[in-house]
């Protein structure tokens, strides 16, 4: 068997759960011939297809066939690849509003969503959801 990642020659190293396990001459990294469980064929783009159309995470677990756990993980890892769409500059003039206060749990815990959009453009710089003090 070669390695999957640096084409070198692999040697039989011990089983896992009756499978063969091999491990790489060269990089020293521990593979199989085949994976039962491929969520690495899961694209990044079909986990926020589903997002945008409302599903939960274990909805997206059940449509593609792989652990809620593993959801959580590749949709973190997403939104921490996001950026900010717009910078705040200094000396701009920026307009913030409420846009309601909801309740996430039950009624004792009350939070605000608010935004900041710059009057001129009309572009939105922000959007915040939390609690009505300082501290958001
Ligand atoms: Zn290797």
């Amino acid at each position: 068997m070669n390695c999957r990642y640096c084409n070198e020659t692999c040697i039989r190293k011990g089983k896992q759960n009756h499978i063969q396990i091999y491990q790489c001459k060269n990089c020293l990294k521990y593979q199989r011939i085949s994976y039962k469980y491929q969520s690495k064929l899961i694209e990044d783009w079909q986990i926020v297809q589903l997002t945008k159309e409302g599903c939960g995470i274990r909805s997206i677990s059940r449509i593609l066939n792989i652990a809620g756990s593993t959801v959580i993980r590749r949709i973190l890892k997403i939104s921490n690849a996001l950026k900010r769409p717009f910078t705040i500059l200094y000396g701009q003039t920026y307009q913030v509003d409420e846009l309601l206060f909801t309740y996430i749990g039950n009624k004792n815990s009350r939070v605000c969503i608010a935004y900041s959009l710059n009057p001129i453009t009309g572009e939105i710089i922000d959007l915040v959801v939390g609690r009505r003090n300082k501290r958001i």
